[in-house]
């Protein structure tokens, strides 16, 4: 019912300040299971095979986490180590998938209540996946409600990345029982604090039971490195924002208080320290528990954690990331041998457009811990640092053993939230470097020279042609982060190439960029979490940008698996990529095959799999017809996943056109079918204009708002109208040079 939609099931202060006891009982029919917060403590049989159902009295918490469910659903069951009743209810026919969320979230349960040092607070935890829900998960007192692919696993059918969707999900719902549950903001202008903490001690909780997943270096391109691009929009907005009306708080359920809020907090953790701040939390928590609290509370209690040690004013660094929309650039400047001086700035991505608003009075200017290292010093786990504390420039030191021909980097772990740029002499080393042996960098800082690089030359700040450059060591790489940096950006130029001559260049650059990593990693799929992460990626890229290999065998598997339907021969972890190009470089036959497969699968992650891929088609009355499909009367397609199918055409180079036309004609039936949805609308319309980069289009976009009320969706339709400008932008300063750089290049 998060965040204002309790006072639809009862009258209430349907405010999270306002605390209540709640005393439930349901009546039920006696098959039905009836879950809320509170265990039950008296079942009565009614007349007429029903049956009512009384339950403890919760603790006092807000309206929003109110729940309850009744249907057929099962469950399975585990103590906790410290003795919390924990059961994972599912439809019946799929409650053997609730297994490895009830094993995994038994586990992180004790192990946050060891992390918060505060027990559990409740009797029991119930997490049930209902078939159709918009949001990923909602974090109920007790009750945890799950969309199915973020609940159910099926180790015979699902990917490892399915896995780690469950574990990932279920370890962010299981950190808001006390982050948000048991202690709560005051108002929503704080929701960043319950979304942003979640979204960071979700991964500790994962790599607590999945150690070898490298949970804690894929923070960095699952949370960190995405949001950097919205949060360089002149139309982002603080994490900490004044909210109001109903619709500007379902606004902010966006990724700067997911994505930015956790980076922001993991950045804060490595300056104080784990120690420092697991102990100024647990106070808060202490503090607060039962009741509520807002940003400032939290930063006086860390700030009381590290008095006799780093004695920091935590509020005076934070609201500079807080109370301000954006990030700095960190622009560096070796000036001797040992003196580096560093400049800071807002970085806009589209500076001429300016920012919406002001916000606060911190003037732009950040309070910046800058670890950095050297060739020499090479000590990427203890650094040097240095702070900027809202200086718009400072002078610091590289270590007294640095040679004057070494390179030198900053943001150690990209840990902060900044970006960096360096003297150009210093982005050769840093390149030569990666040519010779980029090993020398953690995996975390391979990708951040990439991702920076990129995103500087796409603001202008370095040479498209030093970005570049960066990318010819790739050939070496067969580490995960890197490689997912890279591509990233190079879908980027793809979906801006779409219509260019510089299409057939980057199609031969990017299949000799991927060849040595595809025959190194090849089909075999049995090993590490992350090297399969990288196969898949390997064999997308291979598949996409046409190396004839991948497409046989690709083709080859997807024709097996329509000669023989009931064995399923392509591997759990590539069946995305394997069904897409089948339907890609397949007709009628083909996508009729997927379609059914779609509607026959009752498990949810395969279904997710297939309307993506059937996204992929060529045939342009098909994509049509399935874009008709979602609005259709009968509809086989969950609202839910509406907005999968129009990103899917949207992506496909032949069917951007189509999802416009659709947008457009089928506006009204669109809004009322999913505008009551905060995530669903809003995605629908992020996804259209994406790829937009020509003068036309964008007026095309701008006649569209007019006058148009995009309700929940407002500032996402300005955002696009920002994307697109940015976009066009780019193909008028980089079609050319860097179609050059790739002629050069092969
Ligand atoms: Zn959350």
């Amino acid at each position: 019912m998060q965040p204002t939609s309790a006072r639809k099931a009862l009258p209430c202060f349907d405010e999270p300040a306002f605390r209540a006891v709640f005393n439930t009982t349901i009546e039920h029919r006696s098959y039905m299971a009836a879950i809320t917060n509170g265990i039950e403590i008296k079942e009565e049989d009614l007349a007429d095979e029903w049956t009512r159902t009384t339950y403890l009295p919760t603790p006092k918490m807000p309206t929003y986490l109110l729940a309850f469910t009744v249907g057929t659903f099962d469950y399975t069951e585990n103590i906790t180590a410290n003795g919390v009743r924990f059961r994972a209810w599912s439809r019946p026919e799929a409650v053997n998938n609730t297994r490895y969320a009830l094993e995994t979230g038994s586990e992180i349960i004790t192990y946050f209540e060891d992390y918060f040092g505060i027990p559990f607070p409740l009797e029991k935890q119930d997490m049930i996946a209902v078939p159709d829900f918009a949001a990923g998960a909602m974090e109920n007192w007790g009750l945890i409600i799950y969309r199915e692919t973020a609940m159910l696993y099926d180790p015979e059918v699902n990917s490892a990345s399915n896995k780690q969707t469950v574990a990932v999900v279920v370890s962010h719902e299981l950190a808001h029982q006390w982050f948000g549950n048991l202690v709560t903001p005051k108002w929503w202008d704080d929701l960043w604090l319950n979304e942003g903490f979640a979204s960071y001690v979700e991964y500790l909780g994962v790599d607590f039971t999945e150690p070898t997943w490298g949970m804690k270096e894929q923070f960095v391109i699952n949370d960190l490195e995405p949001v950097f691009e919205l949060d360089s929009l002149g139309t982002s907005h603080p994490v900490r924002v004044d909210v109001g009306a109903p619709a500007e708080i379902n606004e902010i359920f966006d990724s700067i208080s997911y994505n930015k809020g956790g980076s922001i907090l993991r950045m804060l953790n490595n300056i104080l320290t784990e120690e420092v701040f697991t102990r100024g939390l647990t106070a808060y928590l202490k503090e607060h528990a039962y009741g509520n609290a807002d940003s400032d509370d939290l930063w006086s209690a860390l700030t009381e954690a590290d008095k006799d040690d780093g004695g920091l004013d935590v509020k005076a660094i934070m609201d500079t990331w807080t109370l301000q929309m954006g990030y700095p650039l960190v622009t560096l400047e070796r000036t001797s041998q040992r003196t580096v001086t560093a400049y800071q700035e807002h970085y806009l991505s589209n500076p001429s457009e300016g920012v919406s608003q002001e916000y606060g009075d911190q003037g732009y200017l950040w309070q910046v811990y800058l670890q950095y290292t050297d060739k020499t010093t090479n000590n990427f786990i203890m650094p040097n640092s240095a702070w900027m504390k809202k200086e718009r420039s400072i002078e610091f030191e590289l270590a007294d053993t640095v040679d004057e021909n070494d390179w030198y980097m900053v943001n150690t772990y990209q840990y902060g939230f900044y970006r960096v740029n360096y003297d150009h002499e210093n982005w050769m080393r840093l390149t030569d470097q990666l040519m010779t042996d980029h090993k020398v960098f953690p995996n975390e800082n391979r990708a951040q020279l990439i991702d920076d690089a990129f995103s500087l030359a796409r603001t202008g700040n370095i040479s498209m042609e030093t970005a570049l450059n960066l990318t010819r060591y790739l050939g070496n790489e067969k580490d995960l982060l890197p490689w997912e940096a890279t591509l990233d950006y190079m879908s980027y130029i793809t979906n801006m190439f779409r219509l260019s001559g510089g299409f057939g260049p980057l199609e031969l650059y990017m299949q000799a960029l991927v060849e040595p990593l595809y025959d190194s990693l090849g089909w075999n799929d049995t090993d590490e979490v992350l090297e399969q992460y990288n196969r898949n990626n390997a064999i997308r890229v291979a598949c996409y940008y046409r190396v004839t290999d991948c497409l046989d065998q690709a083709s080859k598997l997807y024709q097996d698996y329509m000669q023989n339907p009931d064995n399923n021969p392509i591997s759990n972890n590539l069946k995305t990529t394997v069904y897409c190009n089948g339907i890609r470089d397949g007709g009628q036959t083909e996508w009729e095959f997927g379609w059914n497969k779609y509607l026959s699968s009752s498990d949810s992650s395969e279904k997710s799999k297939w309307l993506s891929a059937l996204g992929c088609s060529r045939q342009p009355w098909i994509l049509n017809r399935y874009l008709m499909y979602t609005v259709a009367e009968d509809t086989q397609v969950r609202s839910q996943d509406v907005s999968s199918v129009l990103s899917a055409v949207g992506n496909n180079h032949i069917g951007i056109d189509l999802v416009w036309d659709f947008l457009r004609n089928d506006y009204d039936k669109i809004y009322d079918l999913f505008a009551t949805s905060i995530f669903t609308f809003s995605s629908i319309i992020s996804a259209v204009p994406q790829n937009f980069n020509t003068e036309q289009l964008l007026e095309e976009w701008i006649a569209f708002g007019e006058g148009r009320d995009f309700g929940p969706a407002t500032r996402t339709y300005e955002q696009g109208t920002e994307t697109i400008k940015i976009n066009i932008q780019w193909m008028e300063k980089y079609e050319d040079s860097i179609t050059e750089w790739l002629m050069r290049a092969l």
